[in-house]
C-alpha cells in the first residue's frame, strides 16, 4: 500500500487520501503555481498509526526517506548541515477542513550547529535565529505538549527587558538569550532537552500530527460540524519558503471575495517579516490585502491573477495562504473559503450572473443549516440608547446579534450555561483550547486579530456572532475584566454584541426580525423550483402560519390542537371535560370548547386560504391539563364548584407510571369518542362556514394520533366520517375532506398496508417514532444522549437526525408497504426530522410527498430538499 506521494503526484479529487490541504497542493501542482515541493503521508496512514499501538512501521519510514531524499534532488538543498540547508513545515490536513484544530509545526530541521551554518548561508543572523526559536516554540507546544504559554511568557520577559515592542525587532544575542530560556523550559516541563537530531524531530513531529487528530479540541470541532472521526489526517511535508526573512518577505491569507458580506472583491490580510502563524494567532494587528498592491506591485499582480484562476479552476469562493520570500510569491494552500450565510448567499447568486457556476451549482455551495443565521433577528436600532454604546471600533467578524453575560473562559461559559444563562465570551484573543467556551456562546469579542483570526474564523464557521479586534478594549483574563474608557465590566455583566457592524453596547438591546434579503429570495426561488418534496409548516397561531406562508410554505402539516388550550377559559373547559363524573356533564363542557375550536379553526382556514391543512385530533395524556400543585388545585375545586378532595382524587386517578406510553392519542378516543367527535365538527363546520363566506375551497385533513393498530383507524374513521357527513349533508354542502393517520408506533410501519387501506393519509410523527424504536424517552434522554454519542454508541442525537438503519428502515418499509396497496398515497413527516436537512435527503428519496416543519425552518427545508434533487440527477 503506497502511504506517501509527492505533490506532483495527487491531483484535487484525493481529498480522502490525501487530506484536503494535500490533495488541493497536488492540484496547484499540477496547474504549475508557485508551491513549494514537498509530499503527503495519506490518511490511511494515520488511520493505521493510531490503530496499530501509536508506532510509525519500518515500511512506512522507508517510504517517507525515499521522499524526503527526492525532495532534496528536487530542492536542491539537504536536511544535513553541510551544504546548503533544507527546513521543512511539518502540517496536518484532513479530508475535510478544520481550521487550527490540528496541528502545524514549521522552521524543522534546526539546530544548535546548523542554525550557525544557515545564519551564515542566509547571510542573515537575526533570521536564522528567528527560525530557530519559533520551531522550539512550535515543537515543545505541538510535540512535547509544554503549554503555550511558557514559551510566550519567556518571550515577554526578554522583549520588556530590553524595551522591545516586536518579535521582529529582537537582536541575534537577543533571540540567544530567548533559545537559551525556551531549552530551560523543555527541561522544566518536558525533563527532556529539545532533540538535535533532525530525523528525530521530523518523525516525532509526523507522530504528534497524526495523534492531533484525536486531541479534544478536534474531537469537538469535529462533533459540531458532524464530521466523521475515523478519517484521520495527512501529514503535509513540504519545503519551508519564508515570510521572515526580512522586509522584502511576509505572509498572509487570502479570500477571492469578501467571506463576511461576499463582496467581489479580493479580501485580505498580511504582515511583513513574518510566519504563517502570527497572522492566525492574531498577536499582530495585520495589514489589508490592498496595501500590498502599493508596496509590492508586480507580487500583488501575481497573486491576483491566481486567486481568480483559482477561483475559476474550483468553482467557488477560495480561501489561500501565501508567502512571499523575498519578493518571491509561493502559495501554501487554497481551499474553499468559510464564509458567513450572508456571503454565500450572495457568492452563490454572484457567480450564476457571472456565468461561473450553474444554478445546480449554486444551491449545492449553500450549507442548509447556514441560513438560520438569516432568517434571525438583528438589534432594534431606534432602542439604542446613547449610554450603551461601548465601542464602535471592532471588525464586524461574523454577523449576527446576540446578548448575554461576560465570561472570560470556557469554565465559566460551562457553569453559565449550565445554569441556563446566555454567555458572550471576552478574550484578548481565542486559541483553539477556547472551542468549547466559543461553541456554547451566543456572541465572541476579541480586544486584538483581524478578520482572518482564529476567533473570526471559527465564529463564521460556527454562524456564531463575532466582533474581533476592538483594541479600545482592555481585557484582563486574570482578574476577569474588560476596562473600555472609564467602564469597567467584570463576568456577569450583560454585553450586547452586533457582529454585523462591530459594535458593543452594555446591557440588553431588543431584538427585531432581519432586514429583507434579495440574495436569499433568489436562492429559496430556485431551491423551490428544484425541489419535489412539498415543504408544509407546522403551526397553529396565525402569526406562525403567516410567517411560514411567507416563506412560501405549501400548507400546514401539523396542527396540535392542544396548543389551543393554553388559555385560561379554554382549560378551565377542558378540565371541566376531563375531570366530569358522567357523559352528560362531559358534553356540556365539550359543547363549550366547541365553540372555542369553531373560532381556532376558521382563523386557521382564513389565514391558510386554499392551502391544505392537517389538524391532529388530540394527543397528549389528559393529565397534562391538570394542576398538580395544592394551591392551583383548590383554585380549581372553587371555579369548578367541586370539594377539593374529591377533585383531588379525580386529578389522582388520571395519574400514569408512563404516561407517554400510556393513555394519549387515539386511545383518548377509543374510551371518549365525543372528544374527537367535537374535534371533527369543529373543522367541518368551520370550513363549511369558510367555503360558503368566501367560495374559496377549504380542504381539512383530520389526523388520528398514535394508531398501533388497523381497528383503530377503522372504528374512529368511521365514526368521525358518519358525524361529519350528517353535518355535510344538512348544510348541503360539498366539503373536501379526509381523514388520515399518523404513523409514530413500530407496529404501525409493519402493518402500513392494512392501514394504508383504511386511512387516507399517512403522516410520520418522527419524534414519537423515535422513541418507541429506540425505547428512549424523548423527555428523559437528554440526560445521556451524549454520552451516547461521546462514546461512539450511536453517531448523532437520533432526534435531531434520522436514524436511518432503524427508524428509517421502519419508515421505508412502511412506505413500501401502504404503497404497495396504495400507489398514490399522500404521506409526509411532521416531527421535528422534517425540518433537519440531512433526514430530508432521505425522506426525499424514499418518495414521500412532503415533511413538515417550524415555520423559520421551511427555507432550510426546501434548499435540503432541492440539494436531494440535484444530488440523485
Ligand atoms: C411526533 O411524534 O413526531 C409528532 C409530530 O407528534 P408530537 O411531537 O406532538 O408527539
Ligand atoms: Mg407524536
Amino acid at each position: 500500500m503506497k502511504q506517501v506521494y509527492q505533490f506532483h503526484e495527487g491531483q484535487g479529487s484525493m481529498r480522502q487520501l490525501l487530506g484536503g490541504k494535500g490533495a488541493n497542493l497536488a492540484e496547484m501542482t499540477r496547474l504549475g503555481l508557485p508551491v513549494p515541493p514537498g509530499f503527503t503521508i495519506t490518511t490511511e496512514a494515520c488511520i493505521h498509526y493510531l490503530a496499530n499501538g501509536k508506532r510509525l512501521t519500518t515500511e512506512l519510514k522507508n517510504e517517507i526517506e525515499g521522499h524526503l531524499s527526492e525532495l532534496e534532488k528536487q530542492t536542491g538543498k539537504s536536511i544535513n548541515d553541510t551544504s546548503d540547508l533544507l527546513l521543512l513545515s511539518v502540517r496536518s490536513g484532513s479530508k475535510f477542513s478544520m481550521p487550527g484544530m490540528m496541528d502545524t509545526i514549521l522552521n524543522l530541521g534546526l539546530n544548535d550547529k546548523n542554525v550557525e551554518v544557515f545564519a551564515e548561508l542566509t547571510g542573515n543572523p537575526q533570521f536564522a535565529y528567528d527560525c530557530y526559536r519559533r520551531l522550539l516554540q512550535m515543537y515543545g507546544n505541538v510535540v512535547c505538549g509544554i503549554e503555550g504559554y511558557f514559551f510566550e511568557g519567556v518571550l515577554e520577559t526578554v522583549k520588556n527587558k530590553y524595551g522591545v515592542k516586536q518579535d521582529y525587532d529582537l537582536t541575534v544575542e537577543q533571540l540567544k538569550e530567548i533559545i537559551a530560556a525556551f531549552k530551560q523550559v523543555y527541561l522544566d516541563h518536558d525533563k527532556q532537552e529539545f532533540p538535535q537530531d533532525v530525523r528525530e524531530q521530523m518523525y516525532q513531529s509526523i507522530e504528534a500530527v497524526f495523534s492531533s487528530w484525536n486531541n479534544n479540541r478536534a474531537r469537538v470541532y469535529r462533533e459540531l460540524h458532524g464530521i466523521d472521526h475515523n478519517l484521520g489526517t495527512a501529514v503535509n511535508i513540504q519545503a519551508m519558503v519564508f515570510g521572515n526573512s526580512g522586509d522584502q518577505s511576509g505572509t498572509g491569507v487570502l479570500f477571492t471575495r469578501n467571506p463576511a458580506t461576499g463582496e467581489h472583491k479580493l479580501f485580505g490580510e498580511y504582515l511583513i517579516n513574518a510566519q504563517g502563524e502570527d497572522v492566525v494567532a492574531g498577536v499582530r494587528t495585520p495589514l489589508d490585502i490592498s496595501h500590498l498592491e502599493k508596496e509590492m506591485p508586480e507580487v500583488y499582480a501575481d497573486l491576483f491573477k491566481m486567486a481568480t484562476n483559482l477561483e475559476k479552476h474550483y468553482k467557488d469562493m477560495q480561501d489561500i495562504e501565501f508567502t512571499i520570500d523575498n519578493k518571491k510569491l509561493y502559495l501554501l494552500q487554497t481551499r474553499n473559503g468559510k464564509r458567513t450565510a450572508q456571503a454565500a448567499v450572495k457568492i452563490a447568486v454572484d457567480m450564476v450572473e457571472e456565468g461561473l457556476v450553474t444554478k445546480d451549482e449554486a444551491l449545492m455551495m449553500i450549507e442548509p443549516e447556514s441560513i438560520n443565521s438569516l432568517l434571525h433577528p438583528v438589534f432594534d436600532s431606534t432602542q439604542i440608547k446613547e449610554d450603551q454604546i461601548l465601542s464602535t471600533n471592532g471588525l464586524p467578524a461574523s454577523p449576527g446579534s446576540a446578548t448575554g453575560k461576560i465570561c472570560f473562559d470556557t469554565e465559566a461559559a460551562k457553569v453559565m450555561t449550565s445554569q441556563g444563562h446566555a454567555v458572550v465570551l471576552v478574550r484578548q484573543e481565542t486559541s483553539p483550547e477556547d472551542i468549547e467556551g466559543m461553541v456554547i456562546s451566543k456572541a465572541i469579542v476579541t480586544s486584538r486579530g483581524g478578520m482572518t483570526s482564529h476567533a473570526a474564523v471559527v465564529a463564521r464557521g460556527m454562524g456564531t456572532c463575532c466582533v474581533a479586534g476592538c483594541s479600545d478594549l482592555e481585557v484582563n483574563e486574570e482578574l476577569k475584566q474588560v476596562r473600555c474608557g472609564d467602564t469597567v465590566l467584570t463576568e456577569g455583566d450583560i454585553l450586547s454584541v452586533d457582529g454585523s457592524k462591530g459594535h458593543l453596547y452594555v446591557g440588553e438591546i431588543p431584538l427585531i426580525i432581519s432586514e429583507n434579503n434579495d440574495y436569499l429570495d433568489t436562492i429559496l426561488d430556485w431551491a423551490q423550483e428544484r425541489a419535489r418534496l412539498a415543504i408544509r409548516m407546522n403551526a397553529e397561531t396565525v402569526t406562525d402560519i403567516q410567517a411560514g406562508l411567507d416563506f412560501n410554505a405549501a400548507g400546514i402539516g401539523l396542527v396540535r390542537t392542544e396548543h389551543m388550550f393554553f388559555a385560561p377559559a379554554r382549560l378551565k373547559e377542558m378540565r371541566r371535560f376531563i375531570l366530569s363524573r358522567n357523559t352528560e356533564e362531559r358534553q356540556k363542557a365539550l359543547d363549550i370548547i366547541l365553540n372555542y375550536q369553531l373560532d381556532d379553526f376558521k382563523e386557521i382556514f382564513d389565514t391558510i386560504a386554499e392551502k391544505p391543512a392537517v389538524i391532529r385530533l388530540l394527543d397528549p395524556p389528559l393529565h397534562e391539563f391538570v394542576p398538580t400543585k395544592l394551591s392551583e388545585i383548590e383554585k380549581l375545586a372553587v371555579e369548578l364548584e367541586l370539594d377539593s378532595n374529591v377533585l383531588t382524587s379525580r386529578i389522582n386517578e388520571l395519574h400514569e407510571v408512563n404516561p407517554m406510553l400510556g393513555h394519549r392519542g387515539c386511545r383518548l378516543a377509543v374510551t371518549y369518542p365525543e372528544l374527537y367527535l367535537m374535534q371533527a365538527e369543529a373543522i367541518i363546520r368551520s370550513a363549511i362556514e369558510r367555503q360558503k363566506t368566501t367560495g374559496l375551497r377549504v380542504s381539512p385533513e383530520i389526523m388520528i394520533p398514535l394508531v398501533g393498530m388497523t381497528p383503530e383507524v377503522t372504528i374512529l374513521k368511521e365514526k368521525i366520517v358518519a358525524h361529519i357527513n350528517q353535518i355535510i349533508d344538512a348544510e348541503a354542502v360539498e366539503i373536501d375532506y379526509t381523514v388520515g393517520t399518523m404513523i409514530e408506533i413500530p407496529r404501525a410501519c409493519l402493518i402500513a398496508d392494512e392501514i394504508a387501506e383504511e386511512a387516507d393519509f399517512f403522516s410520520f410523527g418522527t419524534n414519537d417514532l423515535t422513541q418507541m424504536t429506540f425505547g428512549f424517552s424523548r423527555d428523559d434522554a437528554g440526560k445521556f444522549i451524549q454520552q451516547y454519542e461521546e462514546q461512539g454508541i450511536l453517531p448523532k442525537d437520533p432526534f435531531q437526525t434520522l436514524d436511518v438503519e432503524g427508524v428509517g428502515e421502519l419508515i421505508k418499509v412502511a412506505v413500501e408497504r401502504a404503497r404497495s396497496v396504495r400507489p398514490d398515497l399522500k404521506i409526509g413527516v411532521c416531527g421535528e426530522l422534517g425540518g433537519d436537512p440531512a433526514s430530508i435527503k432521505y425522506f426525499d428519496k424514499w418518495g414521500l410527498d412532503y415533511v413538515s416543519c417550524s415555520p423559520f425552518r421551511i427555507p432550510i427545508a426546501y434548499l435540503a430538499a432541492a440539494q436531494s434533487q440535484i444530488e440523485q440527477s
